[in-house]
């Protein structure tokens, strides 16, 4: 249902001439061949496929609003513990898409990552995002302070007195998401990382979770995609 919503969206959106969609994850929606998904899938691609396609049938024509219109159902893989306002990751607020704590995505494979980088890459790497960063001397002093985004992401972290956002530090350090914690020790400095994406909207994990629990898609839908509604589109 959140492809859905997010594939009908996209193609009101006028993006392409000649197209409804296309196939890019980042221009709009992300989409692997049957032949891709079968070798991805191997022995299990068949049992995947009905249920993809019973959960199709199952929900078919329903797609999500919020005040009369269909939502920006952005979703992704782990949280760590907690989605994120997107306000925080993209400037823009959107009421649907604010942080809700999001348990039980422990057994994700990137649940937990770390990237340990020396002190002179660290340095080198923020330099290239703002040259006049002051790194020098004892690297244990560098960081001078960190802010948080309402779902536990960082922020700002300010080092050698310039402030970087950790989207930015995200991609320029190659982290699997913002909600990461910063250490130094013996020469090198130490993301430990929770949670994989941009992480607003659904996590794909955490959904998993609550259905593990007995709870529908309607309830899913409605705990991630706060005040947005379940409705029946009539094709
Ligand atoms: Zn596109």
């Amino acid at each position: 249902m959140a492809a859905r919503t997010f594939a009908c969206r996209q193609t009101a959106g006028g993006k392409h001439e000649n197209a409804d969609v296309c196939a890019q994850s980042a221009c709009c929606q992300a989409c692997l061949t049957v032949e891709d998904l079968r070798a991805r899938y191997g022995d299990g691609f068949e049992a995947a496929w009905d249920k993809a396609l019973a959960a199709v049938r199952e929900t078919q024509n329903e797609v999500l609003t919020y005040e009369g219109a269909l939502i920006d159902a952005v979703y992704f893989s782990c949280s760590g513990g907690s989605t994120e306002d997107a306000a925080a990751v993209w400037g823009t607020d959107v009421p649907y898409l604010r942080a809700v704590e999001s348990p039980g995505e422990q057994d994700a494979a990137k649940y937990e990552s770390r990237v340990c980088v020396t002190a002179e890459t660290f340095a080198e790497t923020l330099r290239a995002l703002d040259a006049s960063a002051q790194l020098s001397g004892d690297p244990s002093g560098w960081v001078q302070s960190v802010t948080r985004t309402p779902g536990g992401g960082v922020d700002t972290l300010t080092a050698g007195g310039r402030t970087f956002s950790g989207v930015q530090l995200r991609k320029a350090f190659g982290l699997n998401s913002t909600r990461f914690t910063l250490l130094y020790e013996d020469g090198a400095f130490s993301f430990d990382v929770l949670g994989y994406g941009h992480r607003v909207g659904m996590s794909q994990y955490g959904a998993d979770a609550i259905a593990r629990l007995g709870f529908d898609y309607r309830t899913i839908l409605r705990f991630y995609y706060r005040g947005a509604e379940l409705t029946t589109l009539d094709f």
